[in-house]
């Protein structure tokens, strides 16, 4: 079914416009779209791995997430702005404006039917600047929007103390943390004969780059052959089952906040497009 990773009963779209309609607190539910890409990663990877991941750590976060919080995913956006990575076939790739478009109607969807707390939950490296646009273009365009851009895997997880110093530094695609995960979440599309390492040199350039990131536009096809940027050879699936479980309690930490985060309309006339209205923020702790 359509729902994939996500426990059906926090899945917006199995809901009729009726249920929707007659949903109790709207303004507080919180609603995720996982947002994910299908472009390579590495010969030992399946292209969508971002895909999975995104709707994979949100679906697990679903699961263990209380009653008590209300909260739903969307459908996975699967294809993403993967143009770093169209020298390889099995990439298929949205521009940014595409994307752009696409995230920004789809949160005056969910705008329209009366939420008021989003979450864009990214897999996939390079489009986060995209998303945090959409992010703010959909608050320009309503004041009492709450829109957060985060990616997937960005929260506090156990993956930082599995992996070495150069990962940690250098690691960028298809690398140890994307393929425990994958182990975790789809094992029958991970084929662990054929991994391999590869890391870019470090950029010289220490004042631009102090740990050696490549501090320049590259495409993944700079770095060499084989499409990986990192080392995932010692991933193991009990590694990504202790990632996917820190991770998505961090998740389930997050949502609940979020749920009990109170915005306060600030009503003073203002210059911005639509006299939109300014924010106080406060923050009501989650029960416990
Ligand atoms: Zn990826």
């Amino acid at each position: 079914m359509l729902h994939g990773y996500i426990p059906p009963h926090r899945f917006l779209s199995y809901l009729s416009w009726v249920d929707i309609d007659a949903l109790p607190d709207r303004k507080n539910t919180v609603i995720v779209l996982p947002c994910g890409a299908i472009e390579q990663h590495g010969p030992h990877l399946p292209c969508s791995v971002d895909s999975v991941i995104a709707s994979g750590v949100v679906g697990r976060a679903l699961d263990k997430l209380p009653s008590s919080v209300p909260a739903f995913a969307m459908p996975t956006i699967t294809y993403g702005k993967s143009e770093e990575h169209l020298h390889f076939p099995g990439t298929m790739t949205l521009t940014g404006t595409t994307l752009l478009s696409t995230v920004v109607e789809i949160g005056e969807s969910v705008y329209r039917a009366g939420f008021r707390k989003l979450v864009f939950a990214n897999g996939h490296g390079g489009q986060p600047q995209v998303l945090e646009m959409a992010a703010r273009e959909l608050r320009l365009r309503h004041g009492d929007f709450v829109v957060v851009p985060v990616g997937v895997t960005r929260l506090p997880n156990a993956s930082s103390k599995q992996i070495s110093e150069q990962e940690k530094r250098l690691s960028m695609h298809a690398g140890h943390s994307e393929t425990a995960l994958m182990l975790a979440l789809a094992p029958e599309t991970v084929r662990m004969d054929r991994v391999a390492a590869s890391f870019p040199p470090p950029f010289p350039i220490k004042l631009l780059s102090p740990d050696g990131r490549p501090a320049c536009a590259w495409t993944a096809r700079d770095f060499g052959p084989s499409g990986v940027i990192g080392d995932p050879t010692s991933a193991t699936v009990e590694q990504g089952r202790e990632i996917l479980e820190t991770l998505s309690d961090s998740w389930v930490q997050v949502l609940a906040e979020l749920h009990a985060l109170e915005w306060v309309v600030r009503d003073e006339p203002t210059w911005e497009r639509g006299h939109q209205t300014g924010f106080i923020q406060t923050h009501v702790p989650a029960a416990a």
